[in-house]
């Protein structure tokens, strides 16, 4: 298979999390660590991102593994990234306890030579202007697929706007949908949403699966994985994403990259942090999506 590369830029994190099963802090953490461990069975991408030098010895281990390149990870003075979150009994609602951006505060990422002719770009969810910098970076063939959060819609709508400007494929959730738009109909927020200039937007609908729509007016929907006990539910999305630009650069159909993403999801959230995708094979992973193709 020839296999593509991929750049991921996201945040890299030290996770406080307090879930039904239990509380863990400091956990390696951050959407582009999600993404790239998710990835990596598949297709290691070429990550960007910061660290300080407080960052624990085993979590650049981890990174360094699970990427083909850290060469544009930065090691900064300074604190890591932290953020908390405490999830509500439902275990699907979280609410945010801290965030601490400790060497985020003033990063400017810069992209290498080497990796600036990406086939694939990945934005995990990060400020916005950060995403602008790489598509500055970066030369202009790649596909580009976006990820968000609430936070920005809120606080940097412009320049998110001008990231959608020039995605291919957005990944979002249905309250992000809604915010995006301030109009509570999907359909018509979905209309909306590809004006601005997404091709394929992927709803992640959580525990009810996620749904394709794209801009000549196909929609399909994938269903999940049922998984006994959801331990903690962080890093599903961002996980979501690694599976399924990892089988997009392997030149899979996008509802099969998709049922990848599902099923890395699944395996991230039966676990506290990284540790269930850290360690899922291709036997598990090729299992679980067997069921799911079946289902
Ligand atoms: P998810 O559960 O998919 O929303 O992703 C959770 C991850 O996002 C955690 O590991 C956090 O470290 C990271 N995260 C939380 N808030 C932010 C933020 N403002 N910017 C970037 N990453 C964040």
């Amino acid at each position: 298979m020839n296999k593509k590369s991929i750049l991921l830029l996201g945040s890299i994190a030290l996770d406080t999390i307090k879930t039904k099963y239990g509380t863990r802090k400091e956990l390696l953490g951050g959407s582009a660590t999600y993404a790239a461990i998710a990835s990596s069975p598949f297709v290691k991408v070429n990550l960007v991102g910061i660290i300080g030098n407080d960052f624990p010895v085993e979590g650049e281990k981890i990174l360094e593994e699970s990427c083909n390149s850290t060469k544009d990870l930065v090691i900064e003075e300074g604190e890591t990234f932290r953020w908390g979150g405490e999830y509500h009994e439902n275990g699907d609602d979280r609410d945010t306890l801290f965030t601490n951006l400790g060497v985020f505060e003033n990063f400017s990422p810069k992209v290498s030579s080497v990796n600036s002719n990406p086939d694939f770009i990945f934005l995990a969810n990060i400020h916005p202007e950060l995403q602008l910098s790489i598509l500055k970076q970066c030369q202009k063939k790649a596909t580009v697929i976006t990820d968000s959060m609430n936070l920005w819609i809120d606080i940097a709508r412009d320049s998110l706007l001008d990231v959608l400007e020039q995605t291919d494929i957005l990944l979002i959730n249905r309250s992000e949908v809604y915010d995006l738009t301030n109009n509570r109909n999907m359909d018509q927020s979905i209309s909306q949403i590809l004006e601005m200039g997404p091709k394929t937007i992927i709803v992640k609908y959580g525990s009810n699966g996620s749904k394709l729509y794209n801009h000549n007016g196909v929609s399909y929907s994938i269903g999940v994985i049922n998984v006994p006990k959801v331990i903690d539910p962080t890093g599903a999305g961002d996980s979501y994403g690694g599976g399924l630009v990892s089988g997009l650069a392997e030149g899979l159909t996008i509802k099969d990259a998709m049922l990848r993403g599902t099923v890395m999801a699944s395996l991230c959230i039966e676990n506290f942090g990284t540790e269930s995708i850290y360690s899922a094979n291709h036997n598990i992973i090729n299992e679980r999506i067997k069921i799911l193709s079946n289902s």
